[in-house]
């Protein structure tokens, strides 16, 4: 039981608690892996709050899209536990954290190519693996029509970070895809990445975002509830890569992050938080958006532990 009282935000508030971490977010830095993502302000900013009552706070640039990224994997694995059921793909990934970053070749081989989580690259391109489809469009295509059918977004493919992604070839989820081949984990290693590659370059605006997380708070059918109870805990214990269980303790609340700079949190009961400021720290978070996630739930008493 809730011994605290959760507060509801207020828009002053919030313009206090923005501008401190818009301020903090040249402590951080553009990664250069993917040559879009680097070539982006890195003063671009938009965070929209939508609570359980239907209020909705926005503030900076709502139209700015960006790449989901690794903000695309709950959401994967929402779809593959409704689609496919809780005991295909926990046989396909695991439920554990890893002290490792998100694209470790090391931490997969060492669990003998089974990835750990899916919020891991090793367990979004094994998932990736049973989207159904041919090709990596084709599966993306199925992933975000059925995102924009139950969520209500707007989904789309951002073609340019897509070319930029192939024009740097990342040796590391290459690695990872064929170790998961050879180990049998998936069948299909170029059809694989492919799609991995595709959904993390779907794009999306802050409103897109919180839409995604309150489809996680309000299970559209009672058959939902078991997957969205499950994909909440997997953010909240892997969310955020090594920082996850930092996080959990300081912070509390269910949370991903993408490389693009984007941040989501869930609060059950309570609303969804989707932040979008570019500069990340050493974990390949972002700056603004934990330092934003940090103060809203701390002074309003939202961690789930509370
Ligand atoms: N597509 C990115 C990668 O594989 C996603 C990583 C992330 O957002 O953390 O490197």
């Amino acid at each position: 039981m809730n011994t605290q009282a959760r507060l509801s935000l207020n828009l002053v508030q919030l313009e206090t608690w923005v501008e401190a971490a818009k301020s903090r977010s040249d402590q951080g830095s553009l990664p250069t892996y993917i040559p879009q993502l680097a070539m982006v302000s890195p003063k671009a900013f938009a965070v929209q709050v939508l609570d359980c009552q239907g209020n909705c706070y926005l503030l900076g640039n709502a139209d700015l899209r960006f790449s989901l990224m690794s903000v695309v994997k709950p959401f994967l694995l929402l779809y593959m536990l409704v689609e496919l059921g809780a005991d295909r793909i926990f046989a396909q990934v695991g439920m554990e954290p890893s002290d490792y970053p998100f694209n470790s070749l090391e931490q997969l081989q060492a669990d003998g190519g089974w990835p750990r989580n899916p919020m891991i690259n090793s367990g979004a391109i094994a998932l990736s693996a049973l989207l159904p489809g041919p090709d990596g469009q084709t599966r993306c295509q199925v992933l975000s029509d059925w995102l924009n059918h139950w969520g209500g977004c707007s989904l789309q493919l951002d073609y340019d970070t897509l070319n930029s992604v192939r024009s740097a070839p990342n040796s590391r989820n290459d690695a990872i895809t064929t170790e998961l081949y050879h180990r049998g984990t998936i069948s299909d290693a170029i059809a694989a990445i492919d799609a991995y590659n595709h959904i993390c370059c779907l794009s999306a605006t802050v409103e897109d975002l919180a839409k995604l997380g309150m489809l996680l708070l309000q299970p559209p059918q009672p058959s939902w509830i078991e997957p969205c109870r499950q994909v909440k805990a997997l953010m909240m214990t892997c969310g955020l890569y090594e920082a996850s269980s930092r996080f959990a303790v300081q912070v509390g609340v269910p949370t991903k992050s993408g490389v693009s700079g984007v941040m989501l949190s869930v609060i059950p009961g309570w609303g969804a938080i989707a932040c979008y400021s570019p500069p990340l720290d050493d974990t390949g978070n972002s700056v603004a958006g934990l330092f934003l996630i940090q103060e809203i739930v701390r002074s309003l008493n939202l961690s789930i532990f509370n």
